[in-house]
């Protein structure tokens, strides 16, 4: 039946799977079997996959994620199946809309941002470029938080995305893999070592397909789930103990549970190393087994996987591989850590060193025992290799060690991925060198070849082709489809960005995009916005470094400056704001707050004439990304220079036609590199002069009170204007500007001011601004991620 007509298929599978006739039907219910009805023409592409990699003996790729944030996945599906017409006509037969179904489907949120987000355009690309691999990851039950806005805080509330159950996966019960706790290491009598564990959990497979782009390749999203060996103890249960009979289950079941919304301060929490080492020995040990069973020898396990490690998430499956070749594989631990480090890359998302994940090393002594003597071991070659090296004095050889002795004794999860693996990658230039010179730089010293950079990039399908499809068709008409099938073939677009009938047809998508969010954000949050204004949007997690404060501060300056000449010749701008922010992090939530109280305030003032609207929507996720991107004028990447990585959202925004206003950071540089200075709005301090002035005495102080906008929109906010309910709440806030101001709003107010006056210039000569958001979209094919897995796959994993 995968190859009937959709339309029959669909009601079959809604008799037979949901159990309900058409009249009966829900729309959930037909969500669910139009999904299962895709599902079942993916599964022929995905076994002739699956076969043809098994006959050809191909190397796999294999990408581990503490998170994928995938988002709803019916329509990158249908799309890529190149199916969506012929389901928006099955539905329509039945007085259905495809796009209202597609509503249905809850938005699977496994990740906190940008780092899990990469994960899911990484496995889409690969599906698209035909190379072999599988994401290893967690099947979280609730994921990441939904945030609801209350009274302007932040609430958390858990995401039930399961509760309809998943039309997407598979359950693998049969591949099921032991992960030990705790327990003793002793030796064998035949001098063998062995790890007995005092706790066993069971990780069991649960298999996604990701579909590529025209469907050439399907692979496999492989997350795990946890189950107790023994689910229930019934001598337990039958003695009265209920809950205590069920307790080892429900200590598994709090494995998979939720993600921890910690973004860049690692939570220290031994559930999160619990979590870990869960999915990492799950993951290698199916990644040796699948090697053995196919190609016998664990000994070409590099020639045949390459492992790379998002982020140091999953840095111990460098230890759990040498465990498994050495104590289960007999191999002598030289070997074994020459096979390891051909077989890893690790990708490092972030310099905070607050952010750089380290474990007490009692706490990784007592969960994993024998770890800890396989890091030990690793340790004293590594350390012996930087002596012999001669170009390490005793600082560079303590800051290289895989243990902090400095105070409590901690283990350090990058250097034993950088230790572990033959390739260390940034994700964007600057990024890649700040790597050398700060977090790495020791480890550079010894390895100089190891670092290397590979930008990021999204994927142009859910980023352009899905969530636009208007402009997806008017590109269409103007330089035929070959950018379908190779994002830098936009450049097509750069000779006609001065055409006026395109800049026209470019602006009527563009608009009525505007008019569709416009209408989404009134249903949802019953404020009106105008189309015709212009849409400047921040969305992304909130974080001091991040600077939705900067923009927040310059947004009340904004309102002062209106509101004192009123008769100027304002542009007409609507401030949209959305994001998490990590359930313990004090001022971001304040931040959330403080953009809520600003947008109550400046709405309701008549004296402002509709000129400046401030909203905060509510749960940013990427469903909300995909209807808030294409409807952009402005995109807000204003982070610290030298503390954004990448940033993948500036990418997001540039393909969809918005301009850019952003500091010299991450990927922002490379953006402005291909579009040119002209079509960009750069400002503030380079990530050097940033350094230079924490070095030096940096009186933010003198600054804020020599700048009188900057100055009066600090006062009014710490004096209670926008929280006259509660005069003080952003008096701390603000007292952290005066003081140290770590990240750099008062340095940078002024001409991040400056550079909005500019783009407001630029806005009032419309052809001027089309003509560069043409620009935008047309040379930014580059940042696709199909050319960064293409990198990866030619200089990192060698499958290409
Ligand atoms: C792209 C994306 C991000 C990353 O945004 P940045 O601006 O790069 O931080 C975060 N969350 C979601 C939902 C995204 O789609």
């Amino acid at each position: 039946m995968t190859t009937g007509n959709i339309e029959s298929d669909l009601i079959d599978v809604l008799r037979r799977r949901v159990g309900k006739d058409e009249f009966a039907a829900k729309p959930s219910d037909w969500f669910y079997a139009a999904a299962q009805t895709v599902r079942d023409r993916v599964i022929d592409h995905w076994i002739a996959s699956t076969r043809q990699t098994y006959a050809a003996g191909s190397k796999r790729v294999y990408y581990l994620s503490l998170e994928f944030l995938i988002g709803r996945l019916m329509r990158d599906t249908l799309s890529n199946l190149g199916l969506t017409r012929e389901m928006e006509r099955a539905l329509a037969d039945h007085g259905l809309d495809l796009a209202a179904i597609e509503e249905m489907e809850p938005d699977a949120a496994l990740g906190n941002g940008g780092l899990g987000r990469l994960a899911a355009c990484f496995m889409e690309s690969l599906a698209s470029l035909d190379i072999p691999a599988y994401g290893y990851g967690i099947r979280y039950v609730n994921g990441m938080f939904r945030q609801r806005i209350d009274d302007g805080w932040q609430v958390e509330l858990p995401e039930t995305w399961l509760a309809n159950g998943n039309p997407w996966e598979f359950k693998r019960r049969e591949s099921a893999y032991r992960i030990g706790f705790g327990g003793e290491v002793v030796e064998t009598a035949d001098g063998s070592i062995a790890w007995n564990p005092a706790e066993l959990i069971e990780a069991s497979a649960v298999d996604t397909p990701v579909v590529g782009w025209r469907g050439k390749r399907v692979n496999t999203l492989r997350l795990w789930t946890a189950n107790s060996l023994d689910p229930i103890k019934l001598d337990a249960f039958n003695a009265g103990d209920h809950a205590g009979a069920l307790a080892d289950q429900v200590r598994a079941d709090s494995l998979v549970r939720v993600l921890y919304p910690a973004d860049s301060n690692a939570s220290g929490q031994e559930l999160r190393l619990r979590q870990e080492y869960f999915f990492s020995s799950a993951s290698i040990q199916d990644i040796v087994r699948r090697h053995v069973q196919y190609h016998g020898d664990v000994t070409t396990l590099p020639d045949k996987a390459a492992i790379q490690l998002n982020d140091t998430h999953p840095a111990v499956s460098v230890a759990e591989l040498m465990r498994l070749l050495v104590d289960n594989h007999g191999l002598e631990f030289d070997e074994a850590w020459d096979i390891t480090k051909r077989t890893f890359g690790y990708t490092n998302h972030t310099l905070l060193p607050e952010a750089l994940e380290s474990w007490p090393l009692p706490l990784f002594e007592r969960l994993l025992p024998r770890h800890m003597q396989i890091v030990y071991a690793i340790n004293s070659r590594l350390l012996r290799e930087a002596r012999k090296s001669g170009v390490m004095d005793d600082d560079s050889i303590s800051a290289i060690s895989l243990i902090d002795e400095g105070g409590e004794r901690r283990v350090r999860m990058a250097n034993l991925a950088f230790a572990g693996a033959h390739s260390v990658n940034g994700v964007a230039a600057l990024h890649t060198e700040l790597m050398k010179t700060t977090v790495f730089s020791d480890l550079h010293k010894l390895y100089p070849t190891r670092i290397n950079n590979k930008t990021n990039g999204v994927t142009p399908r859910r980023w352009l082709q899905q969530c636009n499809p208007g402009l997806t068709a008017t590109i269409k008409d103007a330089i035929g489809d070959a950018f379908l099938d190779d994002t830098e073939k936009l450049v097509d677009l750069v000779p006609l960005a001065g055409d006026s009938t395109l800049q026209e047809r470019v602006a009527e998508v563009k608009r009525s995009n505007k008019v569709a969010l416009a209408k989404h954000i009134k249903d949802l949050m019953g404020v009106r916005l105008d189309p015709d204004a212009l849409f400047d949007v921040q969305i992304k997690r909130i974080h001091e470094y991040k600077r939705q404060l900067l923009n927040l501060v310059e947004t009340v300056a904004l309102y002062d400056q209106i509101r004192s000449h009123p008769e100027r010749d304002w542009v007409p701008r609507v401030k949209i704001f959305g994001g998490k922010a990590a359930s313990s992090y004090h001022n971001a939530k304040l931040v959330i707050k403080l953009a809520n109280d600003i947008a109550r305030r400046v709405n309701a003032d008549p004296s402002v004439g509709g000129l400046l609207k401030v909203v905060f929507v509510p749960n940013y996720n990427v469903t909300f990304a995909e209807r808030i991107i294409p409807a952009a004028d402005l995109s807000e990447q204003i982070s610290t220079a030298g503390m954004e990585a990448s940033g993948t959202g500036n990418m997001k925004f540039a393909l969809n036609g918005a301009l850019t206003i952003g500091t010299l950071d991450g990927a922002n540089i490379e953006i402005k590199d291909h579009v040119g200075d002209e079509n960009i709005f750069i400002f503030g301090m380079t990530a050097e002069e940033v350094a230079q002035k924490r070095a030096d005495t940096y009186n933010p102080r003198e600054l804020i009170e020599g700048s009188p906008e900057l100055h009066q929109a600090v006062e009014a906010i710490a004096s209670g204007v926008f929280s006259h309910d509660d005069p003080h709440r952003y008096t701390e806030l603000m007292a952290g500007l005066y003081d140290h101001d770590w990240f750099m709003v008062a340095a940078d107010f002024d001409a991040y001011a400056a550079a909005q006056r500019a783009v407001d210039r630029r806005w009032e000569d419309a052809a001027s601004w089309r003509k560069a958001a043409i620009h935008n979209i047309a040379k930014v094919g580059w940042f696709s991620s199909d050319r960064t897995i293409g990198e990866y796959a030619r200089e990192i994993w060698g499958v290409l």
